[in-house]
């Protein structure tokens, strides 16, 4: 039996896919409303994260940010003390690797195996089972859980040791961040010099300075209509992680914070839970 904690945006689809291609899951999410359409697909409801331990070999999460994940993993009805030995948790939630490296090492005390799996895909690759995982961990552990990543996945990029698919994780965000917000800063600067929007945005997604991603994000910007596919909150938090990891390495990241503080203004602008490409009302909204 498989354990699915989580379901979100992404977690929602990937236990889907994982119920589709005829695994037997069983599920939990703090809000249960989640749950509904997967249960009517056969996935079994587990009141609690301890719950979900006491009947999977491997526990997947995709849940919020490290806060969240240590809570689910270690606090009051957490799965992590009710895994049997020998068996595998595999955190696909975006982290750091320090925090990575540490519930591994949480999960070695108590006799489990663990493998971090960020990924790489946003609301539509993780409905049609397109994701790309970024793979930290041991090779056979991998092996073992192959199958049910190529489920939910187009590719399994392996990186390394625990912590090294968050590394690099990190690092992919860090490069979505800045571009997103750079793209978004040269719109609004086109449009307040007089460029008719439509003509700024077609011209640079049509040259060579933009990042091929930011096609996907054209009918946003043009249309104003924000909805999630990858929440802003969740990307000033990849930010904040980017951040702690290199203080750790000692290295100066200064785009990447000033990047950092720009997504901050727009969450307390009220954008959190608005697509990560909301950033462009962060520029585009004149004051006065
Ligand atoms: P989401 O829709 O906001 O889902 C977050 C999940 O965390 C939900 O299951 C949520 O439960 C749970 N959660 C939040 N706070 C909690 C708490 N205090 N206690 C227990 N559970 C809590 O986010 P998402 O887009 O699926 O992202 C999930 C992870 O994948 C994040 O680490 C994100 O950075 C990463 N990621 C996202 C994308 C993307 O494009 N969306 C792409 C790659 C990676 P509720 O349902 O009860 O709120």
């Amino acid at each position: 039996m498989i354990g699915f904690i989580g379901l979100g945006i992404m977690g929602g689809s990937m236990a889907e896919n994982l119920v589709e291609k005829g695994f037997e899951l069983v599920v939990h999410n703090r809000t249960k409303d989640k749950a509904e359409a997967l249960m009517k697909k056969g996935a079994k409801w587990a009141d609690s994260p301890k719950n979900v331990a006491e009947q999977a070999e491997v526990v997947f999460t995709m849940l919020a940010n490290p806060q969240v994940v240590e809570e689910v993993a270690l606090g009051e009805n957490g799965f992590l003390n009710h895994l049997a030995e020998g068996n595998l948790w595999v955190d696909c939630s975006t982290v750091d690797p320090s925090f990575s490296r540490k519930m591994a090492a949480e999960a070695a005390k108590r006799g489990v195996r663990f493998i971090d799996a960020p990924v790489t895909g946003s609301r539509v690759p993780a409905k049609q089972a397109e994701l790309v995982f970024l793979v930290g961990g041991d090779l056979e552990d991998l092996s073992e859980v192959k199958p049910m990543l190529q489920a939910m996945g187009k590719e399994i990029s392996y990186q390394g040791e625990v912590g090294k698919g968050t590394t690099m994780k990190v690092i992919i965000n860090l490069m979505l961040a800045q571009s997103m917000a750079a793209f978004a800063e040269a719109v609004s600067l086109g449009e307040a010099l007089g460029l008719e929007k439509e003509t700024v945005v077609n011209t640079l997604l049509n040259g060579p300075t933009t990042a091929p991603f930011l096609k996907g994000k054209k009918d946003k910007v043009m249309t104003g209509d924000f909805s999630a596919d990858f929440p802003l909150e969740h990307m000033q938090k990849d930010l904040q992680l980017v951040a702690q990891a290199a203080f750790e390495h000692n290295i100066a990241l200064p785009i990447a914070n000033v990047t950092k503080e720009a997504y901050m203004q727009a969450k307390q602008k009220g954008l959190g839970k608005q697509d990560f490409s909301s950033i462009y009302k962060l520029f585009s909204e004149k004051n006065n």
